[in-house]
């Protein structure tokens, strides 16, 4: 990783830009944000739908899993209803165990995907060079790239058995997990090389090794990164539920990611019951947004509280105020070109309220236990109105409201 004194922010790794349906993914271009259905894909209906609301959210790749006939079958179907949906994401499709025989069988299904995920641990044993190579070649008589993506709970056992029995007889066996991870950037490296030799672009082709760690995350990635200049699709693979997915998955893409390795990702969390697929697309974009890597949502800053809070009010209008940034973005994204940056400020009382607030676009200062009840607002730095009383709140949306209005509206130079 290296830097500029006025750009602190890490330097992507240098890799060849792979084209997935017009989303360029690698290089300089964003980090690309996706995501994986969890319907059944036999269901073109019930697909098509979980896709669309995935792109909604904001993914920009979705992938589905293609494990039968009846799944390769509804795969052009699930494709059309999207479109008719008006949602034109690219959609991957999931390979494990008979992609070499889908991929032939169902021509269609082939060519309505936007990309092929293989697995080269799933792909046979006995015959694994051939079944990878068939899929290989209908991507490439299609113009597909693929992802080689290897996951530590389907390692090719071949590539695993060949580095452990080199490293019993080594001089200075190295510790087994390191082993392990070295076993999966091979297979991944193996895989890319007998995948060109087949006549597939060395643009065509991204790289991912999941593991469901943390330490090896990073370890296997900045492996990975050293070997090739192949975009990475990185992701902590079955990183769980709820808090325990969220922050096992953002401690590990944010180590990788601000050492610029990355350039597209998944966040794989195990939904919550009753919580919808989306999650996994926010987290991501989150995670993203938090590193000062790419911007998607206005975000709020609001102090933790304390003993001089004593009042939940200013919780409460921290609440507020992101439900309504949530409610008004998606007119705002289309209205405001750059809205997304925005950043608001809702400060419990003057300690760090009206400091803090300056730092925002637009941030309110509120009065803590024993404070005059006074609520100074900060725009652009610089105070502003001074609210007080129970139409505090709506007051401030209104101020907001209005800063967007003002800052964003595209004038005549910005739309032409
Ligand atoms: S800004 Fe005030 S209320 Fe908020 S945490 Fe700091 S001292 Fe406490």
């Amino acid at each position: 990783m290296s830097s500029t004194t006025d750009d602190l922010r890490p330097v992507r790794r240098e890799t060849v830009t792979v084209d997935v349906a017009g989303v360029p993914v690698g290089s300089r271009h964003p980090i690309v944000v996706q995501s994986m259905t969890n319907t059944d894909t036999a269901d073109p209906h019930a697909t098509a739908i979980q896709v669309g609301r995935l792109a909604n959210a904001g993914s920009e790749l979705v992938r589905v899993t293609v494990n039968n006939d009846a799944a390769a079958a509804a795969v052009p179907e699930m494709v059309r209803r999207l479109r008719d949906l008006g949602v034109d994401v690219p959609v991957i499709g999931d390979f494990h165990y008979n992609g070499h025989q889908l991929l032939v069988e169902y021509p269609e299904m082939a060519r309505s995907l936007a990309k092929y995920r293989i697995n080269p641990g799933n792909v046979g044993t006995k015959r694994h060079d051939e079944h990878f190579q068939a899929i290989v070649r209908v991507a490439i008589e299609n113009d597909k790239p693929v992802r080689i993506g290897v996951n530590w709970g389907s390692l090719d056992q071949d590539v695993l058995t060949e580095l452990m029995d080199a490293n019993a007889v080594a001089a200075r066996p190295r510790d087994g997990r390191l082993v392990m991870l070295e076993a999966m950037v091979e297979s991944a490296m193996r895989s890319a090389e007998l995948a060109e030799l087949t006549g597939l672009g060395h643009d065509r082709i991204i790289l991912s090794a999941k593991v469901s760690g943390v330490r090896d995350l990073v370890d296997v990635y900045r492996m990975l990164a050293t070997r090739s200049d192949y975009p990475l699709h990185l992701g902590l693979t079955e990183a769980g539920q709820g808090m325990k997915g969220v922050v096992a998955t953002t401690a590990g893409l944010a180590i990788v990611l601000n050492e610029g390795i990355g350039d597209t990702i998944r966040v794989s969390l195990t939904p919550m019951p009753g919580q919808d697929r989306e999650e996994e697309v926010r987290v991501a974009q989150q995670v993203l947004q938090s590193l000062g890597i790419r911007s998607f949502t206005p975000q709020v800053t609001a102090c933790p509280g304390c003993g001089r809070t004593t009042s939940t009010f200013f919780q409460e209008l921290a609440e507020k105020v992101s439900l309504h940034l949530r409610d008004r973005m998606p007119v705002w994204a289309g209205q405001y070109p750059g809205v997304e940056e925005l950043r608001v400020a809702v400060m419990g009382c003057v300690v760090n309220g009206p400091g803090e607030s300056k730092h925002a676009d637009i941030g309110i200062s509120l009065p803590g236990t024993f404070e005059e009840p006074v609520a100074p607002v900060f725009i652009d730095g610089q105070k502003g109105p001074t609210l007080r009383g129970d139409g505090l709140a709506d007051e401030f949306l209104r101020l907001l409201d209005d800063y967007v209005e003002r800052r964003y509206r595209p004038t005549a130079a910005t739309s032409g």
